[in-house]
């Protein structure tokens, strides 16, 4: 069974990730940051989590306002660095955790939460400002990430309540996880900071105080604020800290801060916190897989698409997708084996687009949505393709149909 092992509060602020890799962790400016963070690193050493649970949010980053996610959960194999203009931190691919991932995400949607999931998308600084100081990676890192973003950039953000809720949501997933694994969960952000307006430049040092306080004693307090209070105490972009509460959620309510340190530098307070968790681990019935769909597969002619299904046939259903392009449609009437090639399709997959095998590439793992695209570059009805998946003529199919004219 996976296990929560305990918490981590930590800030995300860029120029953290700009110091780190000029090199400036010693300068005396810089040191009471840094130094901050090494017991944080050497509890992890010590601890050895196989997976850290990241509640962070984008920047504009990886999503835009065209589609910002309220929560999203990464559940890709690894994850790229964002570009976020300034060219790639040289850091390297981090892993993730798939399994883990497409089950807390099956999880909280049987809980009624119900997250986006995402892949093929980098993380910004919200997790890759603070996890270099929290996790050595010279040689690669030692364990996998499982990314859960949150909106705190676009009214209306989740409530801090929401963000508790999710949290103990998130326990219950991991507590179900059959796998021994021992996971630590990071709630990243502010603390007090205003960064736009007239106000920039706010901060309350008492304020943080009392949110390091209430965070480790007396979480639903903070979780019953309104946003407006946060923007009030802490400035406009503290806000973040709700993801916070969305760790401190995760954990029990017994707990005990083993490592504090808090650095007001220039703009925002930055702290490192970390918690043991006391509580007893309480196991749910340990279930794989997607409790909606238990039986599923003894429906015959029926393949239910799911996350690992979009995970693993991820480049064959975007070679689909793309097909919503005219450029796209017009490179590969011209060469499809050559389109094929370009889109890195393997020989199996090249062979069922070729062949124009509908079955056997639903079977594969193409999601019918984007086969449509396909179908009408290659001049076949829905209907068409309907009866070649019945095996039946087209003929046939129509004789099984209410009003067969209706074609
Ligand atoms: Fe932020």
């Amino acid at each position: 069974m996976a296990r929560i092992i305990g918490g981590i509060g930590t800030s995300h602020v860029p120029t953290i990730g700009v110091a780190y890799d000029k090199g400036k962790q010693d300068l005396p400016d810089w040191s009471p940051l840094f130094k901050g963070y090494e017991p944080a690193q050497q509890w992890l050493r010590e601890k050895k989590p196989d997976v850290l649970v990241f509640f962070y949010n984008d920047h504009l980053n990886a999503f835009f306002y065209d589609l910002y996610p309220t929560f999203a959960v990464g559940v890709a194999d690894s994850y790229d660095v964002a570009d976020e203009g300034a060219g790639r931190r040289p850091l390297p691919m981090l892993p993730g955790h798939p399994g883990l991932a497409a089950h807390i995400a099956e999880s909280l949607v049987n809980e009624e939460f119900d997250p986006a999931v995402f892949q093929d998308r980098p993380l910004d600084h919200g997790v890759f400002s603070p996890l270099p100081l929290l996790w050595p990676h010279k040689e690669g890192w030692p364990g996998a990430v499982i990314p859960i973003e949150v909106n705190v950039v676009q009214y209306p953000l989740p409530t801090a309540m929401r963000c508790y809720k999710l949290g103990k949501a998130l326990r219950r997933a991991i507590e179900s996880y059959p796998e021994d694994l021992s996971v630590v969960v990071v709630g990243t952000g502010g603390l007090s900071h205003q960064i736009h307006g007239e106000r920039t430049g706010y901060n309350d040092t008492d304020w943080d105080m009392r949110f390091i306080e209430l965070i480790e004693k007396d979480p639903m307090e903070l979780a019953r604020m309104k946003h407006v209070d946060y923007i009030r105490l802490g400035g406009a972009e503290s806000v973040e800290v709700i993801m916070w509460l969305a760790m401190r959620g995760a954990l029990s309510d017994e707990v005990t801060k083993v490592h504090q340190n808090y650095y007001l530098a220039t703009t925002t307070a930055m702290t490192v916190l970390v918690f043991e968790d006391q509580g007893e681990a309480k196991p749910a019935a340990p279930h794989a897989g997607n409790p909606q769909l238990e039986g599923v597969k003894d429906i015959e002619g029926t393949y239910a698409f799911d996350i690992p299904t979009g995970r693993e046939r991820l480049r064959l259903n975007r070679f689909f997708w793309n097909m919503k392009e005219a450029g796209f449609r017009e490179a590969f009437a011209a060469d499809e084996r050559g389109a094929c090639e370009r889109a890195g399709l393997t020989a199996e997959e090249t062979r069922l687009v070729l062949e124009r095998d509908w079955l056997g590439l639903v079977r594969y793992g193409a999601n019918f949505f984007v086969l449509e695209k396909f179908a009408r570059l290659v001049g076949r009805t829905n209907l068409e393709v309907y009866a070649d998946m019945r095996g039946e003529t087209f003929e046939e199919f129509l004789a099984t149909r209410q009003v067969p004219g209706a074609r």
